[in-house]
This record gives structure tokens, sequence and C-alpha cells, in this order.
């Protein structure tokens, strides 16, 4: 039995990893559960996996949950602390599914207590990368990826020497807007950016999808996962989201990982490595017959060749285009910005940036907090 913490177990990932659960009632219990607001959801939840403690991040809905499981003796703790605190609580393994720079901390906090990381919040690399790789090889502490591209190489590179590794291939579906012209992208409505052709996500990583900043944080996330540079990683568009991403080997080898579009298999993964679990839905490979690879058009998606330029610049650079993503996706969610706006805000964002080579997670909050003032200044 793996006793499982779930961060942010009602958003997209965290409901899929509890299907997973579901489905193997006798492979993993989940001892505890957060997440940000959502009350109702996740009383349900603690009380179908009859958990031990549960965590709001809004004080206002953890209070209201706290009164709805009176009649339990499940602990309820609120708050960023509160969250912390639950992802270090007695268990195996973390899934962290936390949206945004809000799983760091998380991340870190389990880390620290020596829990198996399975990883789904790719902004904890994007923007604490270096700090969290050195907290792992001080801790002893495995990190696995759940994100379907960096589990497709984590897939591909099983058995191989990291030495042999030559070149990473991450695949990109392109999103909603593929083959679009910046022209046409003028008066995009935030219904159509969240149309995304191959995945179901939340609203966050569907806007990023849409702009390619999802590709961009996902050479970032790469890097550090991989011990890779930018320069060894090259993004492909592949429309059919069947290839998951690729490794090419210093033998000209390509090794890659394919399957339906379907986050459960690289959550999964990551929740038995190094064994297999179950089959939700075979590939086809009949039925998908086409397999295509594209160049990006990074004239037009400008977020990826930003957050490229920000890794290569390195330190603070990657938080403060993260950051200033964050605060311009919201604003395009509500409607206050157009959608191109968003990667020239996270532009200027970046060129404002005051960098440090050497920085602590208060300094990744401060510079998470300048890109965001920046944004919200700028309209
Ligand atoms: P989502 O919006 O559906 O869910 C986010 C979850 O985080 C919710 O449970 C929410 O309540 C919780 N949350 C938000 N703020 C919080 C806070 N401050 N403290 C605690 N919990 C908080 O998002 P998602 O699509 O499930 O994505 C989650 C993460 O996984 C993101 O980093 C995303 O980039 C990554 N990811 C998602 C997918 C996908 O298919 N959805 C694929 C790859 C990677
Ligand atoms: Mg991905």
């Amino acid at each position: 039995m793996k006793r499982l913490i779930i961060l942010g177990s009602t958003g997209s990932i965290g409901t899929q990893a509890l299907d997973i659960v579901r489905a193997n009632p006798d492979k993993y219990t989940v001892v505890a559960l957060a997440a940000g607001s959502n009350a109702k959801l996740i009383e349900s939840q603690a009380r179908e996996f009859n958990v031990k403690s549960v965590a709001l991040f809004d004080e206002k809905a953890a209070a209201e949950l706290k009164i709805k499981l009176a009649d339990t003796d499940i602990n309820v703790l609120s708050g960023a602390d509160g969250v912390c605190e639950l992802a270090t609580l007695d268990g195996d393994m973390v899934l962290n599914a936390i949206v945004g720079i809000a799983g760091l901390r998380p991340t870190l906090a389990a880390i620290d207590a020596g829990k198996t990381i399975a990883l789904a919040n790719k902004e904890t690399l994007v923007t604490g990368g270096e700090i969290v790789n050195r907290k792992l090889r001080e801790k002893g502490v495995k990190l696995l990826p759940v994100d379907s591209e960096h589990s497709a190489i984590f897939q591909s590179m099983q058995g191989a020497p990291a030495k042999s590794l030559k070149k990473i291939i991450l695949t990109a579906s392109g999103g909603p807007f593929f083959g679009k012209l910046k022209e046409e992208l003028q008066n995009v409505t935030v219904a159509e950016a969240l149309n995304h052709p191959n995945w179901s996500m939340g609203a966050k990583i569907t806007i990023d999808s849409a702009s390619l900043m999802n590709k961009g944080l996902e050479v970032i996330e790469a890097v550090h996962l991989f011990h890779v540079s930018a320069s060894q990683i090259e993004v492909t568009v592949h429309r059919q989201s069947i290839l998951h991403s690729a490794v090419e080997f210093t033998d000209g080898a390509v090794i890659g990982q394919l399957g339906t579009p379907d986050m459960k298999v690289p959550i999964q993964y990551a929740l038995t490595y190094p064994d297999r679990g179950m089959c939700f839905e075979k590939l086809d490979l009949m039925k998908v017959g086409t397999l295509t690879f594209e160049r990006p058009d990074t004239d037009t998606f400008r977020a990826l060749p930003l957050c490229i330029e920000a890794i290569n610049r390195g330190g603070l650079y990657p938080t403060a285009v993260n950051g200033a993503n964050e605060e311009s996706v919201k604003l395009f969610l509500e409607g206050k910005i157009k959608f191109l706006q968003i990667a020239e805000l996270n532009q200027k964002a970046m060129d404002a940036c005051i960098n440090k080579t050497d920085f602590t997670v208060d300094d990744i909050f401060a510079a998470d907090a300048a890109a965001r003032a920046v944004v919200r200044a700028s309209i």
C-alpha cells in the first residue's frame, strides 16, 4: 500500500489521480488532501477516501470546511502554512498538482520531510529549479515528473546512462491557434483560447498551451529535471499528441513514448515507478494513421522564445517570466487584456527583472511579486 498525500486534489490532475486510486484500492490509500478554496469538493473527497487531514489555502473556505467535517475526526489545516504542513505529514509520496508558484513552498517542505515527490506543478522547477535540485541531493529524495512530456522523456531514458543523452525532442500540440498569424490572434476570445484540441486541463495551463508559454515553461522544467541546456532541447509541433516526447542518444537512436493523450498514464507512472500500472485506454496506431512534426512559429508565439531567453539568462529571469505570466493569464481570463498582450507583458516584466545569481526562496517570491506588479501597472 502506498500512502499518498495529494496537493491540488480538486483540480484536473488531482481528480484524475483520485480516479487512479479509486481504480486501484489494493495499491493506494490517500492520507491527506489539499486544495485552494473548493470546500465542497474536498469535503466529499475527504469522506470518500477517509483521509486523516485536509488543508485549504483559502482561510475562509477552510473555516467552512472545518464546520462541514465537524462530525469526523479529520484534521483541517488552513492557509499557505497549512498546505506546507500537510505536505510533511505521515505518508509515502506527495503528488503536487497545485497550479502556479504556490506549489513551490509545499514541494520544498515535502523534500525537507524526505517524501518522494510526484511533480505536476511545473512552476516549482521553473522558479526554484536550482534550490529544489540542491535539496533533493542533500536529502537523497526522488522527484518523479508527471507532466506528460517529461514523463515521456523520463520513460525513454530508463536503462540509459545519463551521459548517453544527446538531445531532448519536446513535443507540443500547438494548441487551438496553431497555424494562425499575429493578425488573426488580435481579437481571439477567452472561450477560443480555452478550446484545446487534445487535452482537457485547468484554465491556466490551457491558456499557456494556446500561447505556447506552456512549452516555454516545459523547456525550463526539462533543463532542471534532466540537467541539459536549453540548446539541447528541440521543440516540435506534433498535432496528434501521440508521441509525448522523445530523446536522442549519442549514437543517433531516438527513443520516445507514445500513447493516447491521457494524463492518467504519466500520473500513474509516477505513482507506480519503476513498475507499470493498469491500462485506461489503448493506443490504436492504425486509427491514428499519421504522425506529423513541424517547427513552432516563434514569431507569432513569442512566449516560447521568451522562456528560452529567460533560462539562458538564468537566475531570477525564469521566475519573472513565470510570475508575469500568472498575472497576465489571470487578466486575460478576466477579460481585461487581449491574448497577444500576455506575451508582451511577460516580456516587459522580464526586461524589468533585477537579477541575482545566488538567490533564496524569499528572493524568488520577491522577483515574482515584482513581475506581477509590472504587469498590473501596465494595463
Ligand atoms: P487546476 O486549476 O485544474 O487545479 C489546480 C489545483 O490547485 C486545484 O485543486 C486548486 O484548488 C489548487 N490550488 C490552487 N492554488 C492553491 C494554493 N495556493 N494552495 C493549495 N492549492 C491550490 O490545474 P491543473 O490543470 O490540474 O494543473 C495543476 C498543475 O499541473 C499545473 O502546474 C499544471 O501546469 C500542471 N499540469 C497539468 C496538466 C493537466 O493536464 N491538467 C498537465 C501537465 C501539467
Ligand atoms: Mg505538458
